[in-house]
């Protein structure tokens, strides 16, 4: 008989937080991707950046941050506690609350903003979140934009063996439930609670680049490694298996997508292929060509 042996995905670092900023004036964030090396070990997840959680005291100012660009990219924003308004120059818009995701292809090019939701600020109150910046592949890079909003009702959960607890799954699959997100490349992201003193096996392709981003409590990683809150814990692409046991109740974000072999240029909101193409970001912009806020 042949016994077949799954194993273990290294953990390659723990990374803790690059930069403290605001991003806009409505967006206390930490910044955990990039981080010193993270980046091209993280391909195709281009950013993340941890806002709050932070509590907002009531206001009638729309914070946030206005009319910007993006191109070439997706942006994808997964919600916790408070709500934010979005706005692009497609048309597109929407609010998302606690358990929503917002997954916005810029692709060929959006103008958008991105505020607390105008209930939401005159109530005052919690908010906390992440936003995830996914490349897409040279093809689709100048694709037309698109706009999905992930409702938490949509999202299904899988309750985890011995009341353990839950997989959310955002994009790609867990244990054969399929998330409802559209990519443009192979993406598994779930939203992970996992109960103190409970343990349990994720399965994440070789060859995928994958992270964990511990939000809340501390876990244990393959048995030896601590990761804690707001930590993000790299993991090899050799390998499929990864044990989490939890010391604390967590609350972590599990990321992992199949790399994109294809030369980066960045500048700022505009994530391309090469020096000239970001040129041609610029004056597209410049030139109103990715439109307005109407
Ligand atoms: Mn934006």
């Amino acid at each position: 008989m042949r016994t077949e042996t799954i194993s273990a995905k290294d953990l390659v670092g723990v990374y803790q937080a690059g930069s403290h900023h605001m991003v806009g004036d409505g967006f206390p964030v930490r910044n955990m991707i990039p981080g010193a090396g993270v980046e091209e070990q993280l391909s195709p997840f281009l950013m993340l950046d941890y806002m709050g959680p932070e509590e907002f005291s009531p206001t009638t100012r729309r914070l946030g941050v206005g009319e910007h660009p993006h191109r070439g990219f997706e942006t994808v924003t997964i919600m916790y506690h408070g709500k934010v308004a979005h706005r692009d120059s497609t048309g597109s818009g929407g609010v998302i609350g606690p358990g929503d995701v917002q997954w916005m292809t810029a692709a060929s090019g959006v103008v958008h903003e991105e505020l607390h939701e105008k209930e939401f600020a005159e109530k005052g109150g919690l908010l906390e979140g992440v936003q995830l910046w996914v490349n897409l592949p040279k093809a689709f890079k100048m694709t037309a934009p698109r706009y999905q909003t992930l409702v938490d009702a949509e999202i299904p959960a899988v309750e985890l063996e011995k009341g353990a607890g839950r997989v959310r799954v955002i994009a790609g699959e867990f244990r054969a439930v399929k998330g409802p997100a559209k990519t443009f490349s192979p993406v598994h992201l779930y939203d992970v609670r996992l109960t103190a003193g409970h343990r349990t096996e994720l399965r994440l392709p070789e060859g995928f680049n994958s992270a964990l981003f511990v939000l809340h409590g501390q876990v244990t990683v393959n048995g030896s490694h601590v990761v804690g809150e707001v930590e993000l814990a790299v993991l090899g692409q050799k390998g499929e298996r990864v044990s989490l046991e939890a010391k604390q109740d967590s609350t972590i974000l599990v990321l992992s997508g199949e790399p994109i072999a294809e030369p980066i240029a960045r500048y700022g909101p505009f994530v391309m292929n090469t020096r000239d193409e970001i040129i041609q970001a610029v004056q597209d912009y410049q030139a109103g060509k990715m439109g307005h806020l109407s």
